[in-house]
């Protein structure tokens, strides 16, 4: 189990062609700035005189790429990075990506961020005709889908729209083939976010406009949904929508404006940081309360608690010291070790919080084990009265597009109501943001939202596709 009962990023993309052999360090570097989507595994592939190289491994991005690595990366103007949060398939180097995929006539490298959710589908087909498989990962399925369609076509681009017109789900790809070009291919639906970026030496393709601007490229505009991208030499080639209809119900993922992205990045025409202080807003809005201080719980909840307090007028305040060492995906076997892994990583600032009533702003609640320590933590130190909301709706459907949410029968609100929930956290009230709220925060976003892991509407079963016929 893992310190946190949080929801769990999805990966990172990361892709750049240049005019110059910059790629592998600026790819490195946009994976550093990319780290909060995925924390497990991370790899840089780089397209070297028609061939591919590459490095991947588990770790951190610093971890993977701390040494000698870099040498036999070091040449080529065209790469392609990861970082992974495992959704399918277990935590090993043959799960993390980029994975490459050698065909006929060539070599791809494809990065994935999303969730395919007719892969088994895809690989059982595949593996009936001759090809095989090393790792267990949906995105290894990808790109071997992408090898086998480009075989068929002759050639890379109308292959890669072939092989994305069989794929269902969430996908947000960037793809370098050793025919010197980088594609970026959005899923019709657009759940998971992509982006394009230019300076004088070429385009960088990112899941998050904060890695572009890490990487000095001028962010130009979102991919679109169902838009596939190709980059060569320098040069944009080809840009424009080209795969299938959107699902009903679906669209961008709310959820990375609640948590996934960095609060720096813009999304689809919404800054983060905007969206989760409107939250904050909204919330004060529809959850007023009598109380002397507002505090977020860190990091994502920290714009939201200052949007509760601007609109409020309770003054903000600091409530924790937050221990930056401890990473997410640590790993601890015992209930006990996990109790003070939350201490550990979060500790009460007495001196702000003592003889308050605090509001306690946080951005969800899975389990609810994390919110009952943390309001236990809060009284444990002085806290008079903590009222506790939530910059999300309750969750209560688990997610077929990237987002690790625990089973159903674990999320509390699936078998609490609110008062319950509130009573098993040891609130002294509780507020969670309504649908109608959230969407309202984030109006400025330019696309429709899925929302089906509060709503369980629009929860689609793969259709069987044939690619053989
Ligand atoms: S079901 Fe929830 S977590 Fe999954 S893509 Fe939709 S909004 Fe995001």
């Amino acid at each position: 189990m893992r310190i946190e009962d949080k929801l769990n990023e999805e990966c990172a993309v990361f892709g750049v062609s240049l005019t110059t052999d910059e790629a592998v360090g600026l790819t490195y570097n946009g994976l550093l700035s990319l780290q909060h989507r995925g924390q497990e595994g991370a790899g840089i592939a780089v397209v070297d005189d028609n061939n591919i190289l590459y490095h991947k491994d588990v770790g951190l991005v610093s971890e993977v790429f701390c040494g000698g690595e870099f040498k036999n990366l070091s040449k080529g103007r065209i790469a392609v990075g990861h970082t992974r949060y495992s959704t399918t398939g277990n935590n090993k180097r043959e799960n993390v990506g980029p994975f490459i995929t050698e065909y006929l006539t060539g070599r791809i490298a494809t990065a994935h961020n999303g969730n395919i959710t007719n892969a088994l589908d895809l690989r059982h087909q595949l593996k009936e005709n001759g090809l095989y498989f090393h790792a267990t990962s949906d995105s290894e399925v990808v790109s071997s889908l992408i090898a086998y369609c480009i075989t068929k076509e002759q050639n890379t681009v109308l292959g890669v729209v072939k092989a994305a017109d069989f794929l269902q789900g969430a996908f947000s790809l960037v793809i370098a083939s050793g025919d010197n070009k980088l594609i970026a291919v959005r899923d019709p639906n657009g759940f998971r976010p992509l982006c394009i970026g230019q300076n004088g030496i070429g385009y960088a393709i990112a899941s998050e406009s904060c890695a572009l601007e890490a990487c000095g490229f001028e962010f130009i505009r979102d991919v679109l949904p169902g838009e596939i991208i190709v980059v060569e030499n320098g040069s944009l080639t080809h840009q424009g929508v080209r795969l299938g209809k959107k699902d009903d119900g679906h669209g961008l993922c709310i959820f990375e404006y609640v948590y996934f992205a960095r609060p720096d990045s813009v999304i689809d025409g919404l800054s983060i940081y905007e969206a989760r202080h409107n939250m904050g807003t909204v919330l004060a809005e529809e959850y007023p309360v009598e109380a002397d201080i507002v505090c977020g719980v860190p990091d994502s909840g920290l714009e939201a608690a200052s949007g509760y307090s601007a609109q409020s007028g309770i003054p903000l305040v600091s409530g924790f010291v937050k221990n930056r060492y401890i990473g997410r995906s640590f790993i601890y076997p015992t209930q006990s070790q996990r109790d003070s892994a939350v201490r550990l990583k979060l500790n009460p600032l007495t001196t702000n919080i003592q003889g308050k009533r605090i509001v306690l702003v946080d951005d969800s609640i899975v389990r609810g084990t994390t919110s009952e320590k943390i309001v236990r933590s809060l009284k444990n130190a002085g806290a008079k009265e903590v009222h506790v909301r939530i910059s999300s709706p309750p969750f209560r459907h688990t997610c077929h597009y990237g987002t690790d949410i625990d089973s159903e029968e674990n999320l509390i609100a699936n078998h609490m109501d609110i008062n319950e929930i509130r009573h098993k956290i040891g609130a002294d009230s509780l507020g969670y943001i309504s649908i109608e709220g959230l969407k309202r925060a984030c109006g400025k976003c330019v696309l429709p939202f899925c929302t089906s892991c509060f709503t369980g509407h629009g929860e689609s079963m793969p259709r069987k596709k044939d690619i053989f016929e």
